[in-house]
């Protein structure tokens, strides 16, 4: 049994929480520079308006001093006076100062002013405002805020002109302004989260109602096993990534049935081959053992068809281990400097007496020069030495196989070739498919008499393939068939060295 892992289990391990919890933050830090931004700008906005109406203020103050000073008959601080007594403000303080910062004239304290309206005492106001009315001497109107925070005041000083030099002050409590921006941020400290929270609920649902699809994918997915492999997810519409994903994930799917349906069919095909050998060993024995007592030539007769079977079963087992290895990527790939003229020469001369039997004729026409090759010289070997085998198996008597090396293409060619009756167009194609063997009768007539389980061309494939190289079947017609093996010097960094 296999232990699957559990997923994670804390609460962010869940996507729907994750998203809804980014979700949140991008929205919070958006919603709190929003408010941010909008609060300073509606604070900027009062306190400009504050001090334009100041400014307004102050400029009537001066002009209606001015009109006053043109009564002749009046003193200046008459003038003053009379300038400041004819306004009224129900929040708004008026001070003259003269030129020794001495209140000259104050507006009086209104009686319809707001409540919790700071107004400023007059010796209060005489210290507070000192420095600004050196300021304001010095380079003119110059604006100040007192008492910062809920009874803050705002002042605006200018120096002015008569007989005598005064310095007028308009002072206006900003409790209006302080009400209104504290409005705003009530309405930011309960609409922000409120937003938050109703977003929260929402991204959450929405989270949930977006990987819905991925929920059923994953339910979908989970009924499909080994028994099943033919079953797709269906593909939601609608949704470009999701169907992207379901579609990979199908094509993962048709990868794996096909990988198991071709090892199904190994499986079959492997018993099927082991079984006729087997068949043959134990009818073969069961003859021998049916009688007390046979002919010595008979007994010997029936250990040799159980020794040649025997030894088919050897090969084919070796075989079908190789090509399981191979499947696998388990195979032990042992790299080695050999000279490959050598070892071509060392497998005709190994196969001269099987061709010289069947009255064949074995060429090799060796290369120019030695050719040093890194590879698996065993594998290398086995698959020449099959090719050989091959040619020499469909050849009639008479006939000649030739084996040939040559430099082509930054690598190498082997070439076979025989003058053997050739392989039938129609399975040219597929004789390197795994257990197909082009005439099955006469293979069977072949098999009895050594032949093989239509293995020998697939590993020959797979062979050269891993050394970076191909096999192919160049020609094949009723004057023979060619086979050519190219195998690449560079592949894996190997170079030719010829002396
Ligand atoms: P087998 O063990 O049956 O020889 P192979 O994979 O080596 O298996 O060959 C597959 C089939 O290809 C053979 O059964 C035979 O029909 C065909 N074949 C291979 N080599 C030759 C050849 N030189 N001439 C004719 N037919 C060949």
């Amino acid at each position: 049994m296999t232990a699957t892992a559990e997923p994670p289990n804390s609460v962010f391990s869940s996507m729907r929480l994750q998203l809804t919890f980014w979700y949140m933050a991008v929205l919070t830090v958006v919603l709190l520079v929003f408010a941010l931004t909008t609060y300073s700008y509606l604070a900027r906005a009062a306190h400009k308006r504050t001090d334009d109406s100041l400014q307004d203020t102050l400029n009537s103050l001066v002009s209606t001093f001015n009109s006053e000073l043109t009564d002749e008959h009046q003193s200046d601080d008459n003038a003053v006076k009379e300038a400041v007594e004819s306004f009224h403000f129900r929040d708004r303080q008026l001070i003259v100062f003269d030129e020794k910062q001495a209140v000259v004239v104050a507006s009086q304290t209104p009686a319809d002013m707001p409540l919790g309206t700071k107004w400023l005492s007059l010796p209060v106001a005489q210290s507070q405002l000192s420095g600004l009315l050196t300021s304001a001497l010095r380079s003119g109107r110059a604006f100040a805020t007192l008492f910062p925070g809920k009874h803050a005041v705002r002042v605006l000083a200018a120096p002015v002109e008569g007989n005598r030099h005064y310095t007028f002050v308009v002072a206006n409590p900003l409790l209006e302004e302080e009400q209104a921006l504290a409005q705003a941020r009530n309405a930011f400290y309960v609409a922000v989260p409120l937003a938050l929270l109703i977003a929260a609920v929402g991204g959450y649902f929405l989270a949930r109602k977006s990987l819905a699809p991925v929920v059923a994918m994953g339910q979908q997915a989970a009924q499909i096993g080994a028994s099943n492999l033919n079953q797709r997810i269906p593909i939601p519409r609608n949704n470009q990534e999701l169907s992207r994903l379901a579609r990979t994930f199908n094509d993962l799917l048709t990868r794996l049935d096909e990988s198991f349906a071709q090892q199904k069919r190994f499986m079959a095909d492997a018993s099927h081959e082991l079984r006729t050998p087997v068949a043959v060993v134990r009818g073969e024995s069961e003859v021998a053992l049916s009688q007390p007592a046979r002919d010595v030539n008979e007994y010997r007769e029936s250990l040799t068809i159980i020794h040649d079977e025997g030894r088919r079963l050897t090969r084919m087992v070796d075989d079908l281990f190789i090509l399981a290895r191979a499947d696998a990527g388990e195979y032990p790939l042992v790299r080695e400097n050999f000279y490959l003229d050598e070892s071509l020469s060392e497998c005709v001369r190994s196969m001269r007496s099987l061709a010289t039997q069947k009255g064949l004729e074995i060429n090799y026409q060796p290369p120019a020069k030695e050719v040093a090759f890194r590879g698996d010289e065993a594998l290398v070997r086995r698959v020449v030495l099959n090719l050989i085998h091959n040619a020499i198996k469909y050849t009639p008597v008479g006939g000649h196989v030739n084996v040939k090396l040559a430099e082509a293409n930054s690598g190498c060619e082997i070439t076979i070739s025989d003058s053997g009756s050739g392989i039938p167009a129609a399975a040219q194609a597929h004789v390197f498919d795994r257990f197909f063997r082009a005439d099955k009768a006469r293979s069977r007539e072949e098999f009895l008499s050594g032949s093989g389980a239509g293995l020998g061309l697939s590993i020959a494939k797979w062979a050269a393939e891993l050394h970076g190289g191909r096999i192919v079947l160049e020609r094949s017609d009723a004057s023979g068939s060619t086979f050519v093996i190219s195998l690449p010097y560079s592949e894996h960094g190997s170079a030719p060295t010829s002396s």
